[in-house]
């Protein structure tokens, strides 16, 4: 496979992360296809993708025949269904098996690395059980991967922690992580689905710029604004509570910040053996954005909104 020239397939293209892979993918020019539901919900997206050169096909997840044909027609998948629609990626799985050409996998993670967190609450467990039981099918078919733990979406994260969107006085504090812009995820995402060397490896988003304390965005975020915050700070049993009180799936984002932020889940592990960390390897060819190059787009250009709907 030559690795600048692999014809890529993407599902979730049209989503929020998705179509940053899309749009990566035919920016380092590779034949670009997305297969999205006929009666897709983002038909403006799909649109605009389809100007830059996407090539769109239509159909349903379950569509066995229709999943083959449109295998058959490139050499890496890159899934970037959302969450609900996980377990989905195992029909994918099934058409890969049956396609019999597929060089690389990349199924829907690009959150924490979930072969590598431990203790985590129950709600953000059965959602990482999910994923796992993709990747294990994965290996179980002998099918080609990898494994992407894109930490916190950069631009998501920070508009849900700062909520620029508002004139807001005060400041919820939980603690530390790793937050990467979606851009970036998009160019990295696609310069490891046809590396060679990311083959049956898992790909680390951890770039030493970007871990980062909440409190240390918050003086950033002064800093760069003249205001300030009062800071609210939330009891972890209070998390806790609400992750075991809220009905399913609102208890998945509170589990998840008390994972990522108070357990810090996304920076307590050393990174070694077969993983390969992005910032390292590919230090040569790009760069990742600094949560302080982040802030600056967010001061001139604000997102409208929270981009992060699980977590309004
Ligand atoms: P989205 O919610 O934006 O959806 C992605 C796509 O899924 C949609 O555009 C849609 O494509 C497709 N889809 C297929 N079936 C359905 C269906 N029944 N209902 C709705 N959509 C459907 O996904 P995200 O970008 O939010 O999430 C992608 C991955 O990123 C997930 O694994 C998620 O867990 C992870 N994530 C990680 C975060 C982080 O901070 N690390 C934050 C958020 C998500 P179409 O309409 O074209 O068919």
């Amino acid at each position: 496979m030559a690795e600048n020239k692999s014809k890529i397939l993407l599902f979730g293209g049209s989503g929020y992360i998705g179509r940053h892979m899309v749009r990566a993918s035919i920016k380092l020019g590779h034949p670009t296809y997305v297969y999205s539901r006929p009666h897709s919900d983002h038909s403006q997206v799909l649109n605009e993708l389809q100007s830059f050169g996407a090539i769109i096909v239509k159909g349903q997840l379950d569509d066995h025949v229709k999943l083959v044909s449109a295998l058959r027609e490139v050499d890496v998948v890159i899934s970037a269904l959302a969450y609900p629609q996980v377990l989905d990626q195992i029909n994918i799985i099934e058409a890969i098996k049956v396609a019999g050409n597929i060089k690389r996998f990349l199924p829907s993670d690009f959150g924490c690395e979930e072969d590598r967190i431990i203790s985590v609450l129950p709600p953000f467990q059965a959602f990482l059980d999910k994923k796992k039981r993709v990747r294990r099918a994965i290996e179980e078919a002998n099918i080609p991967y990898t494994y992407v733990s894109a930490n916190c979406f950069g631009a998501y994260f920070v508009n849900y922690l700062l909520r620029p969107y508002e004139q807001n006085q005060e400041i919820t504090v939980y603690g530390t992580a790793v937050l990467n812009y979606e851009e970036d995820i998009g160019i990295y995402t696609i310069k490891v689905a046809t590396d060679p060397k990311a083959c049956n490896r898992v790909v680390i988003f951890r770039p030493r710029t970007n871990m980062i304390s909440q409190l240390e965005l918050i003086a950033l975020w002064e800093k760069k604004t003249g205001r300030s915050f009062s800071k609210i700070h939330v009891p972890e049993q209070e998390l806790v509570t609400l992750s075991n009180t809220l009905p399913d799936p609102l208890n998945i984002p509170v589990s998840i910040i008390h994972s990522v932020f108070v357990k810090g889940v996304t920076t307590d592990f050393e990174i070694g053996g077969d993983d390969i960390e992005a910032s390292v390897v590919y230090r040569d060819q790009l760069k990742f954005t600094t949560i302080e190059e982040l802030l600056d787009i967010f001061l001139h250009d604000p997102p409208p909104k929270p981009a992060l709907a699980a977590f309004e």
